[in-house]
């Protein structure tokens, strides 16, 4: 039985232009949307507006001098943020439209009009700070998703799950006190930002609720796999999240010029279905995907869309056979370093 997955696409998001030599450029997701047009991806998926965020949606995670300082952005030519950041003319309207398309995704998900969905937006969000822009992010989506689902929705515990292979810092920052966010990171250790090891565990009430595997370069589509069944699917089922997201990056491919990961099209579809066998056990299968890196365009679109199947469920992975496939010795040092670390906060281990 196929299930509804719902896609926010916009042209809006091929208008972020934030200049030469960002590897985040518009044609990511030209690449990913001359994808859904492909014969075996149409007619399948329902199409979710992406609709504009409000100013009070974004101030639920940002401060109100930190939007100003985007908002003034607007019709401008290209404005630094920071080193590495950069907002051009429709930059600001962009990211109002990611997040607010977000927001629209997950109010349907909760609202079970459909089952589950995918944000194919940019720029994308999971770098950005209460305060700051950085790593090509501006607002942070997935952030201002669990508040959204929380605050306005009236939704308990979330799980956000980020296997972008850059650290998650603005989403860790924004709920390292929160015992009602699970934050689960796997992500390349040693690359930018140069947080999320593995004693990041969380603060305050949030002790034991932050969960960083920062991993040397190497693991592929067994590990991923198998490291998704034998330590996030215990924690997860534990834990009860109503709701899951997934900051979804594609940069661990094998192809994507960032790191030095061994993913391929297979892997994602592997941790998709591990993430979607949680959440049909836990939260009635609602899980909510926001696209963040994944700079080799062939390879992202390959991957999204083997993600992608997997949700609507016209392909259904093996995750068991998969997983037995992997490096036993690389997945034993992930799971052997979360537990020694979280054994203390006594929640999952
Ligand atoms: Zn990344």
């Amino acid at each position: 039985m196929t299930l509804k997955t719902g896609i926010v696409k916009g042209d809006i998001f091929l208008k972020h232009i934030p200049g030469d030599g960002c590897p985040d450029t518009p044609q990511r997701l030209k690449s990913i949307y001359s994808m859904l047009a492909d014969s075996d991806m149409q007619d399948i998926f329902v199409d979710v507006l992406p609709k504009k965020a409000e100013k009070e949606d974004i101030l639920l995670f940002h401060s109100h001098e930190y939007f100003e300082k985007i908002a003034e952005t607007n019709g401008k030519n290209l404005i630094a943020l920071t080193g590495d950041t950069h907002a051009g003319e429709d930059t600001f309207d962009a990211a109002l439209y990611a997040t607010g398309g977000l927001l629209n995704a997950i109010s349907l998900v909760a609202a079970k009009k459909i089952d589950n969905a995918f944000a194919l937006i940019r720029p994308p969000g999971h770098h950005a700070e209460k305060s700051r822009a950085m790593g090509y992010c501006l607002f942070n989506h997935v952030a201002l998703g669990a508040i959204f689902a929380q605050k306005i929705l009236k939704l308990g515990r979330i799980l956000i799950i980020d296997w972008d292979i850059h650290h998650g810092n603005g989403t860790q920052h924004a709920f390292e006190r929160d015992p009602n966010v699970l934050f689960f990171s796997i992500h390349q250790s040693g690359l930018f930002p140069g947080t999320g090891i593995f004693t990041e565990t969380g603060l305050g009430a949030g002790e034991g609720y932050t969960i960083n595997l920062p991993i040397p370069k190497g693991y592929g589509d067994a590990e991923y796999t198998s490291i998704f069944e034998c330590l996030l699917a215990p924690v997860a089922e534990r834990f009860a999240p109503e709701l899951i997201l997934v900051s979804a990056g594609f940069d661990t491919h094998k192809d994507d010029p960032m790191g030095g990961m061994r993913m391929t099209a297979s892997g994602f579809a592997g941790m998709t279905a591990s993430i979607k066998r949680i959440a049909d056990k836990v939260c009635g299968g609602k899980m909510v995907y926001s696209l963040e890196g994944g700079y080799n365009s062939d390879a992202l679109s390959g991957a999204v869309k083997a993600v992608l199947k997997e949700m609507v469920g016209i392909t259904c992975c093996d995750i068991s056979a998969m997983a037995a496939k992997a490096n036993k010795k690389k997945v034993d040092y992930v799971v052997r370093r979360c537990i020694e670390v979280h054994k203390y906060a006594g929640h999952f281990f």
